[in-house]
């Protein structure tokens, strides 16, 4: 027995958002775990050959009467929600689609759990809900002050889901990352965003040939090279971390939030850098103006999920990240 669960229960997972870049590494992760998994997405991001297990259903969180047969026809545990929509400068453009996507659309699906008693849940949050941040590293106890409204709406089901505990009982872990990077060792599922909008995507493309450069978003921020310092994290530490938090969820654990990041912050340029010590490529940088909403600075302090979840990421360094990445591209592009 693990808590009031028996090792032969294998976890019946729902993950929301698996045909996705975090959600098709985490189907992965679960598939080598042996948990039982159904996969809903509607591919409106998301990419079917993504999908490397268990059971897909097309279907997005608006349809009341899909998510109603997903819940009655299937014994399910518990749900992890990766789809959302998360581009920071999309979201300040457009803030509403953002509202509507991660927030009425996140409470529909958790109403469909209340209407079938399903009570653990784990969120995909973000360290935009910080903001610029008043302190560094960045703890689960920072003030939360989000500078776009991504970050205000991932803050905002935070805020949902407390309510659902108190309300009916909902046991959820919100998990805030930090800048998710690389793809899995396999080669054979990785980040492609279309369009894509973020560094390290867009470096290699630099370094494939694929685009002439890269512009670096802001040269005049408060750091040593005057560029954005953000904590990259690898896909599959991630996902690591998801499945000790839903396996600490099954054994009766309370609510709680985690911060997932490496603890070591790099500099665009030094991502730069490093992109081309690993391709051993020309990547030619254009120097551009500040992107909206984006903080200086986003590093975790990420001690808590060590230390409450045994998280041990495995891909500490950025070069390991950059490459794993590099190997997915250079499959995908060709
Ligand atoms: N960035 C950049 N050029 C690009 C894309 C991103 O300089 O073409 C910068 C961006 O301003 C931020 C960092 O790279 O400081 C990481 O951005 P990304 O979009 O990858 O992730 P975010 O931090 O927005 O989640």
């Amino acid at each position: 027995m693990i808590g009031d669960r028996c090792l032969s229960d294998l976890p019946k997972v729902l993950v929301v958002g698996g045909a996705g870049y975090i959600g098709s590494h985490m189907v992965k992760y679960l598939d080598k775990m042996g948990a039982v998994i159904t996969v809903l997405d509607n591919l409106s991001t998301g990419h079917r050959d993504l999908i490397t297990a268990g059971e897909f259903i097309e279907g997005d969180l608006g349809d009341e009467a899909l998510l109603n047969s997903v819940f009655e026809r299937r014994d399910i545990d518990v749900v992890m929600h990766f789809a959302a929509s998360s581009l920071v400068a999309e979201s300040v453009a457009d803030p509403l689609k953002y509202y509507t996507n991660n927030i009425s659309r996140t409470a529909s699906l958790l109403s469909a759990m209340q209407r079938h008693d399903i009570k653990h849940f784990i969120f995909s949050s973000t360290a935009a809900v910080y903001g610029e941040p008043d302190e560094l590293p960045i703890t689960e106890n920072t003030s939360t002050n989000p500078s776009n409204p991504y970050g205000a709406t991932k803050l905002a089901v935070e805020r949902m889901l407390r309510d659902c505990d108190t309300g009916f009982g909902l046991k959820s872990i919100c998990l805030r990352y930090f800048n998710a990077c690389g793809a899995d060792d396999s080669a054979t599922i990785g980040e492609r965003h279309q369009p894509e909008t973020h560094l390290i995507p867009l470096v290699l493309q630099v370094a494939a040939g694929l685009r002439e450069h890269i512009s670096v978003f802001g040269h005049d921020y408060e750091t040593e090279d005057g560029t954005c310092i953000r904590d990259y994290i690898h896909v599959n530490d991630l996902a690591q971390a998801h499945y000790q938090a839903m396996m600490k969820l099954l054994n009766g654990a309370e609510s709680i939030t985690y911060n997932l990041g490496n603890s070591a912050g790099f500099s665009v340029r030094q991502v730069v850098e490093q992109a081309r010590m690993v391709t051993a490529k020309e990547i030619k940088v254009v120097e551009a103006a500040r992107r909206r909403g984006d903080p200086a600075v986003l590093v975790a302090d990420s001690a808590k999920a060590r230390r409450e979840l045994g998280w041990q990421p495995q891909y500490e360094s950025l070069s390991t990240m950059i490459a794993s990445a590099w190997a997915w591209h250079q499959r995908d592009f060709s």
